[in-house]
């Protein structure tokens, strides 16, 4: 509440007014291009997760620098270039968002949904945050990540075309694992959007 009376100095530059500026971010080493995840139509991302765009991801996450989302957020969804009927993300756990005082996926997913005039809807969840722990594949193993459609009233809606939104793209098993789990909760394709992959 009390960067309400503060004014935002940028992360990276210091530079008094956004919490992120416009030139900072112009100037971070842009995503390659990547197909998309296995069962993904499509995939953009916005920032190489190398030099100071783990600055500007460790400011929003250990920082708690919750502003320092909303410029790239906004910028990244103009890399949409398909169409999708609606916007979920990928959450972090219930211990990190607690910690944090939010989850920056879903800050990231709601900026994207509002830019692009889409619903966004929680549809996963940690499968560690609810005690079940089934189905795990040898990727998700290595990530140590779980997901499972969480349990919305979906009667009478259709849920299309999900958008995924995750903060970094590693091995991709994480995207994978939660794109199953959006798939499981009735979407009929899936495609991802990250702030971020690992070069
Ligand atoms: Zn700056």
């Amino acid at each position: 509440m009390l960067d309400w009376f503060f004014p935002d100095h940028c992360v990276l530059c210091r530079k008094q007014g956004a919490a992120v500026c416009r030139g900072c971010l112009t100037g971070l080493p842009p995503a390659p291009d990547l197909a998309p995840p296995p069962g993904f139509a499509h995939f953009a991302s916005l920032l190489s997760y190398e030099g100071d765009t783990r600055q500007l991801i460790s400011a929003i996450k250990f920082d708690r620098k919750r502003r320092a989302i909303d410029l790239p957020g906004r910028v990244l969804a103009k890399l949409v270039d398909w169409d999708a009927d609606c916007v979920t993300w990928a959450p972090t756990s219930l211990g990190h968002k607690r910690k944090r005082g939010f989850d920056q996926a879903e800050v990231l997913a709601r900026i994207v949904a509002r830019e692009l005039g889409l619903p966004c809807v929680q549809l996963v969840e940690r499968s560690s945050d609810s005690g079940h722990q089934t189905g795990r594949n040898r990727a998700q193993r290595m990530e140590g990540v779980e997901f499972q459609s969480k349990s919305v009233s979906l009667k009478n809606k259709r849920l299309g075309s999900v958008m995924l939104i995750d903060d970094i793209r590693t091995t991709g098993a994480t995207l994978c694992a939660a794109g199953d789990a959006v798939l499981g909760a009735g979407a009929t394709a899936i495609s991802g959007l990250t702030l971020a992959v690992t070069p």
